[in-house]
């Protein structure tokens, strides 16, 4: 069983150590090295694995990757064999392991503010790569949080981090653990661990922390949202929530300066712009209507269909509320029929006083249907040629 130096402590970034066992992984060109003691954190309660080199006198190899088997043997992926016996020195990516114990010390803090102040149990978590979350069950089956209790949990979170309270991990004996106010019982039997986090926190975890609380550094909740019956609360800490706020500034700034408005005012100014171009776009159809009926006019023909004047025109694409617009109010009027062809779209229209049916008419020449007095469907423009020659064929008297 290897002996897990990060149990002790969680800054243990270099350390010496044998080579206890080499085994070739399934993957061609990876071994997998079993030390007698290492640092290397393997992927577990989802705290994912630590990265790093194993050296040695002439040679190093990468570590990929780190998983514990049954029997609690640590067992690093590595892209070299080492041969057994051989003394090793681990060195692990440090910037990647505070990552990991600034998220996942974030994740502690949360969790227990979550259960203090809204009763809230958490089942399960996840670190990923952009940002962390964790599935809790909330008291009556609630599965959303208020705008308030966000700011609250937040609030309160990040005032316990500024108190820069000390973090302590060990392994009670069986009478201890059984007298700690822990948070919720433990999952595993025998030998459990567990992590204090001033007087906000205590819970069965073998994870790594940080030192203090201090050294979290920030917590900010992305989002609070159903999953699966339970509420899933994504947050982000420590350099990721530092490097989150420098990205939404910067396009926050950018947004404000093309609005002419500062970062506070960017809400009112979007939704007036969405209002004011909302509003824009109605003339414009309007507009484009007025443009429309008169081509429709001025395309129509009172010589092949008695009393009826038939418009048969190709034009080329419009917006499609405008069209329609366009085409209802054109068969208010009596004794019009319409095949337009629109771009890639066919509207076979007429008033209700002419006796054409629409929708037949339409399916005989393209893809499409509708009603008798109005059908519409995709076709190439050829198409209304042809519906033209059909009525002119089946319609003259
Ligand atoms: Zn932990």
């Amino acid at each position: 069983m290897t002996d897990r130096l990060y149990y002790d402590d969680a800054y243990c970034w270099r350390f010496e150590a044998d080579v206890s066992a080499c085994r070739k992984a399934k993957k061609p060109g990876r071994w997998e090295v079993a030390l007698d003691r290492s640092a290397f954190y393997p992927t577990s309660g989802g705290q994912p694995f630590d990265t790093g080199l194993l050296k040695w006198k002439g040679g190093s190899a990468r570590v990929l990757d780190v998983e514990a088997d049954d029997r609690g043997e640590v067992w690093h992926t590595v892209d070299r064999e080492i041969e057994e016996g051989t003394r090793v020195r681990g060195e692990i990516d440090g910037d990647r392991r505070t990552d990991h114990m600034e998220q996942h010390g974030g994740e502690h803090m949360l969790a227990g503010a979550l259960w203090e102040k809204l009763g809230g149990v958490t089942i399960g978590l996840h670190l990923g790569q952009e940002d962390s979350s964790i599935d809790a069950d909330l008291p009556e089956g609630r599965t959303h949080l208020t705008e308030e209790e966000i700011a609250m949990l937040e609030d309160t979170v990040n005032g316990r981090i500024r108190q820069d309270a000390p973090i302590r991990c060990w392994f009670p004996t069986a009478e201890e653990l059984k007298k700690l106010p822990l948070r919720k019982p433990p999952t595993v039997k025998g030998h459990v661990r567990i992590v204090a986090m001033g007087d906000f926190e205590m819970v069965a975890c073998g994870g790594t922390h940080p030192s203090s609380t201090g050294r979290i550094g920030l917590v900010k909740i992305l989002s609070a949202a159903p999953a699966r019956g339970k509420i899933r609360i994504t947050f982000v800490c420590g350099g990721r929530a530092v490097r989150l706020f420098q990205t939404y500034m910067k396009y926050a700034d950018k947004a404000g300066a093309a609005l002419s408005c500062p970062v506070a005012e960017l809400s009112r100014a979007a939704a007036e712009l969405k209002y004011r171009l909302a509003e824009i776009q109605k003339k414009a159809n309007r507009y484009e209507t007025g443009d429309l009926l008169e081509q429709f006019r001025a395309g129509e023909s009172r010589e092949t269909l008695p009393g009826v004047a038939l418009a048969a025109l190709t034009l080329p694409d419009h917006e499609p509320k405008a069209v329609s617009e366009a085409v209802l109010e054109y068969i208010r009027e009596p004794g019009k029929a319409l095949l337009l062809s629109c771009g890639e779209r066919l509207t076979f229209a007429r008033s209700a006083d002419v006796e054409i049916d629409m929708n037949h008419l339409i399916k005989r020449v393209a893809r499409g249907g509708g009603r008798p007095e109005l059908a519409s469907g995709a076709g190439i423009p050829e198409c209304v040629e042809t519906a033209r020659k059909i009525l002119l064929t089946e319609h003259r008297t």
